[in-house]
C-alpha cells in the first residue's frame, strides 16, 4: 500500500527522529557514557555551562561528535538518498543532529535541532568542523568560544530550518513518519500541519505515538531500515 501511495505522491516529504539514529547503532547519549548518566542534560547543554564549565561542556559534546564519527548512514538514510535524486521524496524534515542524512547524499534538509557535525564561535559566527573537540581545541581564531551547531536547552530552534519544515509540511500529499515518538514540541507539530493541509500521514515507530489516532497508516516493531529496503524492492519491480 505504501509503496502505492509514494508513487502516486506528487510531493512526498519524509519526518526522522532518534529511531532513525539508533538502527545506525549510535547510543542515545543518556546511556552512551556511564559518567553522564549522573549528569543532567538540562544543566550541561546549555550555553550557561559552556559560558562557565567550558572543559566539562567540550567534554560531553567530544563523546557525542565522537559517537558520530564512529558510526554512519544506514541502508534506510541511503534509500531516502537515492528516492530524492528520482524524486519520489521531496525532502527530509529531521530531529537528529548525527548529520547522517546528509552524510548519505540527502540534499533538501531540514536540521530542527542543528548538526553536530560542525562548530560555530559565540562571537563571530565562524563555522569549523566539530573535529576541533576531538582535540579538544575549543576557541576560535578571533578568541571567542566554539559551540556546537545544534540547539541547546533554553534555545530555540533555527529559524531556516523551521521555515522550511513548515512550508514543506504545507505542501506535502504523503507525510512519512520514520522512529518519531513524536514527544518533542514543537517538531512534532508537522505531521499535523501536513494533515490538516491535506497529506496523507505516515508513521512507522517502534512504539505507539499520540498522533497514530491521526494517521492513515501506522507501523509498529518493525526496523526502518527494513521497511524501507522492502519498499524499495517492490517499486523497483512495478
Ligand atoms: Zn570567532
Amino acid at each position: 500500500m505504501l509503496q502505492d501511495w509514494l508513487a502516486a505522491s506528487n510531493y512526498t516529504v519524509i519526518f526522522t527522529g532518534a529511531g532513525m539514529s539508533t538502527e545506525s547503532g549510535l547510543p542515545d547519549f543518556r546511556s552512551a557514557n556511564g559518567l553522564w548518566r549522573k549528569k543532567d542534560p538540562s544543566q550541561l547543554a546549555t550555553t550557561e555551562a559552556l559560558n562557565h564549565n567550558v572543559h566539562e561542556f567540550v567534554e560531553f559534546y567530544r563523546d557525542r561528535v565522537l559517537g558520530i564519527k564512529k558510526y554512519g548512514p544506514h541502508k534506510g538514510h541511503k534509500i531516502l538518498a537515492d528516492w530524492e535524486k528520482k524524486q519520489l521524496i521531496h525532502s527530509i524534515i529531521t530531529q537528529n543532529v548525527d548529520g547522517f542524512h546528509t552524510e548519505a547524499g540527502s540534499i533538501r534538509v531540514a536540521e530542527l535541532h542543528g548538526t553536530l557535525q560542525t562548530l560555530h564561535c559565540q562571537l563571530c559566527n565562524k563555522k569549523y568542523s566539530s573535529e576541533k573537540y576531538v582535540d579538544e581545541d575549543f576557541i576560535c581564531e578571533c578568541g571567542g568560544m566554539l559551540r556546537p551547531s545544534i540547539i541547546l536547552f533554553g534555545e530555540s530552534l533555527p529559524e531556516d530550518a523551521f521555515n522550511m519544515a513548515f512550508e514543506e509540511a504545507q505542501k506535502a500529499e504523503l507525510f512519512i513518519v520514520l522512529g518519531s515518538s513524536l514527544s518533542v514540541s514543537p517538531a512534532n507539530q508537522f505531521p499535523l500541519i501536513a494533515k490538516e493541509s491535506g497529506a496523507k500521514l505516515v508513521i512507522i515507530n517502534e512504539e505507539q505515538t499520540d498522533y497514530d489516532i491521526y494517521a492513515d497508516l501506522v507501523i509498529h516493531k518493525r526496523k526502518i531500515g527494513e521497511v524501507l529496503k522492502e519498499i524499495d524492492s517492490m517499486l523497483r519491480e512495478s
